[in-house]
């Protein structure tokens, strides 16, 4: 695929986005760790805050895992190939997921 270098470029920035936005996350959800006196209704509310967060956080690092993922792809020369059907991933649908790992129709069953 011509385009690439493009896309790595992409997966990069991308990866660099999501790592910030995990330091960030990291060092709210320690930060609420840390011992305060609340009652009980906001000791519930904070609990459902680091709840999102963490939820944030898994999603964050598993999208980072895909781009690693989508990565080692570019180097190995799989990039833009469904890992599961073997067939080619529509630029359109690069451009929109640059760490697609499945075609669309591959996305959609598993989805
Ligand atoms: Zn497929």
């Amino acid at each position: 695929m011509e385009s690439q270098d493009k896309f790595k470029q992409q997966l990069l920035d991308l990866r660099d986005e999501y790592n910030r936005k995990i330091g960030a996350i990291d060092a709210d959800v320690h930060h609420k760790n840390e011992p305060v006196e609340k009652d009980f209704a906001e000791q519930a509310t904070q609990r459902e805050n680091d709840d999102v967060l963490n939820a944030l956080n898994q999603e964050s690092k598993h999208i980072v895992s895909q781009i690693n993922s989508a990565l080692h792809r570019i180097e190995t020369g799989d990039y833009g190939i469904c890992t599961e059907c073997g067939a080619e991933i529509s630029e359109e649908r690069l451009k929109i997921v640059p760490y697609a790992a499945l075609c669309i129709k591959c996305a959609e069953k598993s989805g």
